[in-house]
């Protein structure tokens, strides 16, 4: 009995930690990419106007992308999503949208689906 219980919490110790292993994996790629989308942003010049999209671009998507996905949600509640996103920058000057391609390290212009 005494082994079982060790075997067991053994087990769960083990799941445990590949657990925060997985978990400290995905926030340290989500943290990379973000610092990538911040570098970026800070020295792409909009295709439309010219000027520096900057972090406030990168807020601007991060609002408008919110609003869509409540829209979606709003209507068609008995939907489960699964989305990956396509919106990451809006020009603060011109409003223009662009999508961030991670293996181009670039901004593209954003097409709506
Ligand atoms: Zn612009």
């Amino acid at each position: 009995m005494k082994n079982a219980i060790m075997g067991l919490l053994g087990c769960c110790g083990f799941l445990a930690i590949v657990l925060i292993i997985f978990m400290t994996i995905g926030l340290v790629a989500f943290r990379i990419q973000l610092f990538q989308l911040r570098s970026f942003a800070k020295r792409f010049p909009c295709a439309n106007c010219g000027t520096i999209l900057g972090i406030k671009s990168l807020e601007l998507a991060d609002t408008e992308w919110e609003r869509q996905l409540e829209e979606m949600r709003r209507e068609h509640s008995d939907v489960k999503f699964k989305i990956v996103r396509t919106l990451h920058a809006i020009c603060a000057n011109c409003g223009t949208k662009y999508r961030f391609v991670k293996k181009d390290r670039t901004f593209v212009l954003y097409e709506a689906d």
